[in-house]
């Protein structure tokens, strides 16, 4: 994949996104202050207007302005999170102009990083790493080799796993402060975190 397929898979995040900004921030609205709709259809468009005129070298400099904006533009607490997330992605693409299936997982594991790295959480706290970490391990253990046979399969476990967000307790961020009225509703980071990586697998399958 190169650097425009990349830039393309963006671009429809950026568009499934802003279709679905009244659906993300009603999920906060539910455990939280109802704004990762708005939060992220703004980092998204800020993203997309930054990248989509410029001739990048390598993916190290496409990531970084992806995480750049990001950081910048978000006010909530996801802004952060998802640029850290490409921030630690770029650290390991310098001079990459092609990705292949081998970058996939360490990619994955780069963004699981940066999220925790700034945000300390792991699995089962009801956050975006929910759909995240399940998703590499499932990845990994279907092989890496199977991405194009197994794509629907991963999509749906996808979108399992940030159904099953539903049944945790939260206890990071705004909707800890709910303690267990935060169970039985979709995690909005789970969510959206669900939107990148089905765009993700989308790309990955018309390659
Ligand atoms: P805020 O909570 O500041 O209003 P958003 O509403 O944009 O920010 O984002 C909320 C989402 O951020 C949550 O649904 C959750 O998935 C994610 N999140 C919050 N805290 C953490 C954390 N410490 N680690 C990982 N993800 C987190
Ligand atoms: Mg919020």
């Amino acid at each position: 994949m190169n650097i425009e397929q990349v830039k393309k898979i963006l671009v429809e995040i950026k568009e499934d996104i802003l279709k679905e900004e009244n659906y993300l921030s009603e999920l906060d609205g539910a455990i939280g202050d109802g704004d990762h709709g708005h939060n992220m259809a703004k980092g998204m468009t800020c993203v997309v207007d930054k990248i989509e005129n410029i001739n990048y070298d390598d993916f190290q400099s496409l990531f970084k302005d992806v995480s750049m904006q990001l950081i910048s533009n978000v006010g909530g607490a996801s802004g952060p999170l998802y640029g850290t997330a490409f921030m630690e992605m770029a650290k390991i693409c310098k001079d990459k102009k092609e990705l292949t299936k081998n970058d996939l997982l360490p990619l994955l594991d780069a963004a699981i990083k940066g999220i925790q790295k700034r945000g300390k959480a792991s699995v089962n706290e009801k956050t975006m790493l929910d759909v995240l970490i399940p998703t590499k391990e499932y990845i990994d253990k279907v092989g890496i080799d199977n991405l194009i046979s197994e794509n629907d399969n991963i999509c749906n476990y996808i979108k399992e796993c940030c159904e099953k967000t539903k049944d945790i307790q939260a206890t990071k961020g705004r909707a800890s402060y709910l303690q267990e009225r935060s169970i039985g509703h979709i995690d909005p980071g789970a969510a959206s975190m669900s939107f990148f990586l089905l765009a993700l697998m989308r790309g990955i399958k018309n390659d």
